[in-house]
């Protein structure tokens, strides 16, 4: 159920029992009638005065939101709690041409770096990136899947920096690519785990939650394997689901888990295979980052993507356009610079 319903079904009970709050003062009142009836008729008329004032209080109450936060202690689970923080998170969303990497560096300077970009150039451009910030150490690698132009630079990646765990499907693929990360992690003796759906990764003061794939799952599409994220910090949020096409954000809907995100780094470089309208609407972004290259080969993104998000009045950022793009958060606002 996409999480726009799920709040809509939320107020809707929040409301029934307004109602039914109403209902039982009423009933409570009607208690009172009856034994003011054995009084006689002397006693009746305070009585359906203090009726009314009940009814007619009980409704402007309603009607004007004033037990909302009454019946906030009535039952439904509170919405996700916002966790104060310190400090502040950096997003770089790497410009590595039709390829992904997004680099993560949170309060404490911990970091993560999600995919790699292609081979040759680009995955030397993101290292060389990533050395430029004085990075020695990356805390967390997920390699969404194994398609090239998102571990296609991981064997410099693996064997630049210390690493601290490496995050990959439980998916192997017969390229080169695919060979040299197997072989720069037995190199190095990597940590490797395959992230299921709910596991929870703390960085620094950020959140993230695995969203999928899902622990039992099994997918023959290499795209629909994409390790995703959804990531908190302070009252902002991002969601990454590598090359993730309709049936695994249909899979994430189905999770229950919250998908809502301040930031949409748009799935499948802005292919029309991903980011369904359901989808959108339960993740509902300010802010997209798409990430891909300059007159690439498949027409990404599409133009039925770009209809969505330009429909729904969210801020559209592009490598191919801008550059390196960096978004900077401090926990309640987010602030974007671009490198052009
Ligand atoms: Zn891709």
């Amino acid at each position: 159920m996409p999480v726009g319903d799920i709040k809509a079904v939320a107020k809707r009970k929040v409301k029934d029992k307004a109602v039914k709050t109403v209902k039982r003062k009423v009933s409570g009142g009607g208690g009172g009638r009856k034994s003011g009836a054995k009084g006689g008729k002397k006693g009746m008329l305070p009585i359906i005065l203090l009726i009314l004032v009940v009814v007619v209080g009980a409704g402007l109450a309603w009607h004007f939101g004033l037990l909302d936060g009454f019946l906030e202690g009535t039952g439904d689970p509170p919405p996700p709690a916002v966790v104060a923080v310190d400090g502040q998170l950096e997003m770089h969303f790497i410009d590595v041409g039709q390829a992904d990497g997004v680099l993560i560096i949170a309060d404490n300077g911990d970091t993560m770096l999600i995919d790699a970009g292609d081979h040759r150039g680009s995955g030397q451009r993101l290292v060389e990136y990533i050395q430029g910030l004085g990075i020695t150490e990356l805390t967390y690698v997920i390699g969404t899947h194994p398609h090239a132009d998102h571990i296609g630079g991981m064997d410099i990646v693996l064997n630049t920096f210390s690493i601290g765990t490496l995050l990959i499907p439980p998916v192997s693929h017969t390229t080169r690519v695919y060979e040299r990360m197997i072989q720069a992690v037995e190199n190095h003796n990597i940590t490797t785990r395959a992230p299921a759906a709910g596991d929870i990764i703390n960085l620094g003061g950020a959140v993230f939650t695995v969203i999928h794939p899902g622990a039992d799952d099994d997918w023959r599409n290499l795209n629909d394997w994409s390790v995703s994220v959804h990531m908190a910090f302070g009252a902002t949020s991002m969601i990454v689901t590598g090359d993730a096409e309709h049936p695994a954000e249909a899979a994430m809907m189905a999770t229950g888990l919250n998908l809502s995100s301040d930031i949409l780094r748009v799935g499948h470089h802005g292919s029309r295979t991903s980011t369904g309208q359901e989808f959108f609407e339960a993740v509902d972004p300010t802010i997209a980052v798409i990430q891909v290259g300059e007159g690439n080969r498949y027409n990404h993104p599409h133009d039925c993507v770009m209809e969505r998000l330009e429909t729904a009045g969210v801020r559209i950022y592009r490598n191919d356009h801008h550059g390196d793009i960096i978004i900077t958060s401090d926990g309640t606002n987010l602030d974007v610079r671009t490198a052009r």
